[in-house]
């Protein structure tokens, strides 16, 4: 039995994230909202209506297609793919065929180890990306269907890689790589539990070395990185264990299904050929063209991608797990950036947003978008600078941001939190802890350094963390 290695390609669907639909004015949000609220008779098929393109959508397709480094085709169109499903009303899915939005391209990403450690960097190449609107949903309730219209005609990007993953190792790493742009570029929010990343998977085997491609199974229908690593593992062992039965690949392409609750795929179609969806050229909206300025217009709006970021935050001397997190969330990076801007200082900018913050976040269980924004950190900062809070108590007023979403001004007012910087005020808490600590006193006045710390704590106590410890240590020294 010769080596057998994976040959793996993605298509992967990412639902846009735009005001409204594809080809309608219905908001695109239709999270948490009941059933068939957000339609209208254009999503809905009804006869006599057009659908006219989102130009929002279009503008962040030629974004994510840039991010990916994929050519734009300044010529394009949309065609008609055809096929009944119950979920798709007008009895076609308006896609794009022969001339998509865009072709070519290449991600590169990492293999990263469970303790973090990159041990190896490949490259994808893309073939194409283009533009589709996606179907409904069903929920099967025994022997009824229940149909929501919502999701019909909600804008997708559909991604498509050339064979040049090797492993399910690879190709989640790829795929999570693609996550973190198209959410960088603003292209898709790509949140794995809404559905709004969703893969299928081809995987054929051949002898190590070769560059023949052989038959292939596709695997449909993957919606997490946990069911593609899964399904690609288990479909890679089911092909090894008939290429040692039968001495070869399997003779002609085949579509399986991934059952998550088995562990297995299913056959779902065999000996296929080519489906006849008689795609042609969607009568209803006139081709799309694109001048090169547009095109460069767009490319001048791309933020920093991923790999840039991480070397750029890598330099700083973050570990890799503060480097992910400042990657993987633009709201912390945007406060990260903020303190980092105003100090200088990494290590101070991670403890602060890295560290207490995110901590702060947790113990309350709020996500980051509830948290303060840079604006409100940085005005937290100001009043550390300024002297009218402690360090100390810097803490616990951010504690209180997160907690009650107030700004820091307000809390430091409400709460009385300002710093004592008063001498006198200070000095009467520097004498009234001298006199009621005598055995610190005597300790510290024979020679014991730590002694003064006690004392120093004791203040600090009573003044609710608002004198100055820097001060009442030197004003200590003085008196004893
Ligand atoms: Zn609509
Ligand atoms: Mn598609």
């Amino acid at each position: 039995m010769p080596e057998l290695e994976a040959v793996i390609g993605l298509e992967v669907h990412a639902q846009m994230s735009t005001k409204s639909k594809m080809f309608c004015s219905c908001d695109n949000d239709a999270f948490g909202k009941p059933p068939n609220t957000t339609v209208c008779p254009i999503c809905m098929g009804h006869p006599g209506t057009l659908p006219v393109p989102n130009a929002e959508a279009i503008q962040k397709s030629i974004k994510a297609s840039l991010a990916i480094g994929c050519e734009i085709q300044k010529d394009n169109h949309f065609d008609r793919k055809h096929y009944f499903y119950p979920d798709l009303p007008p009895g076609f899915q308006i896609s794009q065929y022969d001339y998509p939005i865009a072709k070519g391209g290449e991600v590169e990403y990492d293999i990263v180890d469970a303790s973090g450690k990159v041990t190896g960097t490949h490259t994808c190449h893309m073939t194409r990306l283009h533009m589709e609107n996606d179907a409904g949903k069903l929920t099967h309730r025994g022997t009824k269907t229940l149909c929501d219209y919502n999701r019909a005609g909600t804008p997708l990007m559909e991604i498509v890689t050339d064979p040049d993953l090797h492993s399910p190792q690879e190709a989640v790493a790829f795929a999570q790589e693609l996550r973190r742009i198209l959410i960088a570029v603003g292209a898709s929010e790509a949140d794995m539990f809404k559905g709004m990343m969703r893969f299928d998977a081809s995987i054929s085997l051949r002898e190590k070395g070769s560059k023949k491609l052989n038959p292939r199974s596709e695997i449909k229908n993957l919606n997490s990185f946990k069911a593609l690593e899964k399904a690609l593992t288990y479909e890679f062992n089911r092909l090894n264990d008939l290429w040692e039965e039968t001495g070869g690949p399997i003779k002609n392409d085949i579509t399986v299904g991934w059952q998550d609750e088995e562990g297995q795929t299913k056959m779902l179609r065999d000996k296929e050929t080519a489906m006849d969806y008689r795609y042609f050229p969607e009568p209803d909206i006139p081709p799309l063209h694109f001048e090169e300025s547009e095109i460069e217009a767009v490319r001048k709006t791309l933020p920093s991608l991923p790999r840039e970021l991480k070397s750029q935050y890598g330099s700083l001397g973050l570990d890799e797990a503060s480097v992910r997190q400042l990657i993987d969330q633009p709201k912390l990076r945007e406060m990260f950036d903020a303190v980092h801007d105003k100090t200088g200082d990494a290590k101070r900018a991670s403890s602060l947003v890295l560290t207490q913050l995110l901590g702060f976040l947790n113990s309350n269980d709020k996500p980051v978008s509830e948290g303060p924004n840079a604006e409100s950190i940085l005005e937290l900062f100001s009043k550390i600078d300024d002297g009218t809070i402690s360090g100390n108590s810097a803490k616990d007023v951010l504690a209180k941001m997160v907690e009650t979403g107030k700004n820091a001004s307000s809390i430091i007012g409400e709460e009385g939190m300002q710093q004592i910087s008063d001498d006198s005020a200070i000095e009467a808490l520097v004498e009234k802890a001298i006199a009621e600590n005598p055995q610190a006193i005597e300790s510290y006045k024979a020679g014991k350094e730590a002694a003064l710390g006690a004392i120093v704590g004791w203040v600090m106590k009573e003044s609710k963390g608002q004198a100055d410890p820097a001060k009442v240590n030197e004003m200590l020294r003085k008196k004893i």
